[in-house]
C-alpha cells in the first residue's frame, strides 16, 4: 500500500502538533509519554477512531483498519508482567497511533480488508519498502514508525539531552521504552555515535 508522500520533517511537525495538544510538557523536556491514554482517549476524541486492546490472532501485535476507523493492540502486550514486553507494547501503541493520525482518514474509502496488520516482521527500522519498491517516504509503515519515534522522543528535546551527556539506558528508563528502540531513533537522527550505552 502506498501512502501520500511525507518527508521526515512533515512527520516530525505532525507529531509535535499532536504533542502540543495532548502533552505540551513533552516538548520541553524528556519524559514518559502516557501513550496508553493518548491511544485510548485522545485518538477517539480528536480523530474519531475506535481504539482499544483485543485478544488478536497469534503473532499479530496490532492493526489499524481505516475503512472501519478502528485500531487495536494485542492485550497481552499491555498486560504483560515483564518490562521488555510492556515497553514493546508501548512502542506498538505508538506505531498504531501513527497509522491513526496519518493514515486512517486518508485510506478510509478503501476496502475493509486493507488494514495495516502487524506481526513479528514489524520493526522500527522498516526495510519492507525495498521489497515493495515503494519509496520510504511513501511507505505507510515507515511513516507510522517515524511518527511513533517522534512522539516518544521529540527531536529537539532528545538533541538537548544528548548534548548534556545522557546515556541510552537512562533515556530508555525515562521514556519507558526498550533501549533498542531508543537506539534506532538516535541512529535516525545521526546522534547515536555521540551517546554511551550505559
Ligand atoms: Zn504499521
Amino acid at each position: 500500500m502506498k501512502a501520500k508522500g511525507l518527508s521526515r520533517q512533515q512527520i516530525e511537525r505532525s507529531a509535535e502538533s499532536v504533542l502540543k495538544d495532548f502533552s505540551p510538557e513533552s516538548l520541553s523536556g524528556l519524559r514518559r509519554l502516557d501513550v496508553e491514554r493518548f491511544y485510548e482517549t485522545y485518538l477517539p476524541k480528536r480523530f474519531g477512531i475506535n481504539t482499544g486492546y483485543q485478544k488478536l490472532t497469534a503473532g499479530i501485535h496490532g492493526f489499524t483498519n481505516p475503512a472501519k476507523l478502528e485500531s487495536a493492540v494485542e492485550i497481552q502486550l499491555v498486560e504483560a508482567s515483564d518490562r521488555a514486553t510492556v515497553r514493546f507494547g508501548r512502542s506498538t501503541i505508538g506505531h498504531e497511533a501513527g497509522h491513526c493520525v496519518l493514515h486512517a482518514h486518508q485510506f478510509k474509502k478503501r476496502s475493509e480488508t486493507e488494514a495495516f496488520l502487524h506481526d513479528h516482521h514489524h520493526a522500527p527500522e522498516q526495510r519492507l519498502f525495498r521489497r515493495d519498491e515503494i519509496k520510504p517516504y511513501e511507505c505507510p509503515e515507515w511513516q507510522a514508525w517515524w511518527f511513533c519515534k517522534a512522539i516518544f522522543l521529540p527531536r529537539s528535546v532528545l538533541s538537548k539531552e544528548v548534548e548534556r551527556g545522557i546515556t541510552v539506558r537512562k533515556i530508555a528508563d525515562i521514556v519507558d521504552l526498550n533501549p533498542a528502540f531508543v537506539e534506532v531513533r538516535l541512529r535516525n537522527l545521526q546522534l547515536l555515535d555521540r551517546v554511551r550505552a550505559f
